[in-house]
């Protein structure tokens, strides 16, 4: 599965006064931790991260600290917050409405009311929650390598990640179609087929009793290794799940938040307007907050059946971090500079693809930007082992980047929405260099 999910740390505990020894005396051994050598990272500062030997590395991979590692503003807005006063939601404070405002501004049409959570988790939990409601119906569509968060309901629906559960009797996970190595006139052939594997888990669905509640999915389809879409797949699906009586969820716990450069969230990118819209991990630049933003009739309906209350969702120290994020977006235009950056290091990873035997397509969008590491005796087979030993010596570096897809050979590189062409250039730089340090074929020993 993705190294995101393995632990495999080759360093044994020296001590028991090790952290790594204290670590697993207490969060055990199965909690996973990037890199061979685990790394100890002590403190941060914008793109930069310093571990416990005073080592300096470039952030390429962590999208929690949107705003910047340590940023002072909204360090500064949560502090002065916890100095005033922190409640939970069933006293009137202007806090959390000020959030909302200033969130839901952020969006268009009909979707104007929120829900504020935690967690992705929570936020995609309470979204199947909402349209189950609303539909009559239990059934699920999602991509057949995908991730959306840790509860029980959400582990029935995961199928890119080792999870103990089976995969629930009501879903349906999708072969989402990816154009990237694909010639021009077979496109329409693939956006065909794709459309035609959507109606028939639809029919499945229904023929078993369980009806299509929603379609649930992450707009840049990340863990699936950042695919690339036919045009008109996302409005196919949502038009067919729509026609069964179904909802769509968007996902924009990755793709939220300027990520894409194009726009606030990913599902712009595509001709659809979901229903429920789900968010998390940026959100509070390290603070723990999600959402669901929807439309006034799902809210209003879910709440007259439900007394829905969240103690910790939606704090004023919370909303006071959220407030924070989005302001120090506004002030330094961060979405704009992320499409520019975006472009200019598309431009330039194409034309390390075109130098290097062992990179395939490039993906990816705005600020999660990827490439496939491939084997470079003609095969052009997924190298799952280049990329772990590329990714290694990224660090060695001094450059944090990670992978995904299914085949683990998908380099992901999505670093805090600070960062800046200086930072792209060190990056990108290096990545150059460790391509050419990797083994070829002949010589690969591992
Ligand atoms: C991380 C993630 C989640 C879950 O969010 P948590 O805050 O960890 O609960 C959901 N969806 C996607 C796409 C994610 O990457």
């Amino acid at each position: 599965m993705t190294s995101e999910t393995t632990t495999t740390p080759s360093r044994v505990p020296q001590t028991a006064n090790d952290l790594l020894a204290r670590r697993y005396a207490t969060i055990g051994p199965h909690s996973p931790l990037f890199y061979r050598q685990p790394l100890e990272l002590v403190s941060g500062s914008g793109v930069w991260l310093t571990d416990a030997q005073g080592k300096v590395y470039l952030d390429g991979y962590n999208n929690v600290p949107h705003v910047g590692h340590a940023n002072p503003a909204v360090a500064d807005a949560i502090y002065q917050q916890l100095l005033t006063v922190n409640l939970h939601t069933r006293y009137l404070n202007s806090r959390v409405v000020e959030y909302a405002e200033a969130l839901l501004s952020k969006f268009d049409g009909a979707l104007e009311r929120l829900f504020l959570t935690n967690s992705g988790s929570e936020a995609n939990e309470l979204a199947l929650r909402i349209a189950r409601q609303h539909t009559g119906n239990t059934g699920v569509l999602v991509s057949d390598f995908s991730y959306h968060g840790n509860t029980t309901s959400l582990a029935e629906i995961t199928t890119g990640l080792t999870v103990h559960e089976p995969l629930g009797a009501h879903v349906r996970a999708l072969r989402i179609p990816d154009v990237s190595g694909i010639a021009e006139v077979d496109v329409p052939v693939l956006l065909e087929q794709s459309l035609a594997d959507v109606d028939a888990a639809i029919a499945s669905l229904q023929a078993a009793g369980h009806g299509v509640s929603v379609f649930l999915f992450d707009p840049l389809f990340s863990t699936e290794g950042l695919l690339q879409l036919p045009s008109g797949y996302i409005e196919g699906v949502a038009t067919r799940v729509r026609a069964a009586g179904g909802l769509v969820i968007s996902d924009e716990v990755q793709s939220g938040f300027g990520r894409t450069g194009s726009g606030m969230w990913g599902y712009q990118m595509f001709n659809v307007e979901p229903e429920l819209v789900t968010m998390g991990k940026p959100m509070g630049n390290g603070h723990p907050i999600g959402a669901v933003v929807t439309t006034a009739e799902l809210l209003d309906e879910f709440g007259r059946h439900n007394m829905f209350f969240n103690t910790f969702a939606g704090n004023p120290v919370s909303s006071a971090a959220g407030l924070a994020v989005l302001r120090y977006m506004d002030q330094e235009d961060l979405m704009a500079k992320a499409d520019q950056l975006g472009k200019y290091i598309r431009k330039r990873l194409e034309n390390i693809a075109q130098r290097s035997g062992n990179v395939g397509s490039v993906r990816g969008r705005g600020l999660f930007f990827g490439i496939d590491i491939i084997e470079s005796d003609g095969s052009r087979n997924p190298a799952p082992a280049l990329t772990k030993i590329l990714i290694e010596d990224m660090r060695e570096r001094g450059v944090l980047i990670s992978r995904v897809g299914p085949h683990d050979n998908v380099l992901k590189m999505r670093p805090p929405l600070v960062f800046g062409r200086e930072h792209a250039d060190i990056l990108l730089g290096q990545l150059e260099l460790s391509l050419a340090s990797l083994p070829q074929p002949g010589n690969l020993v591992l």
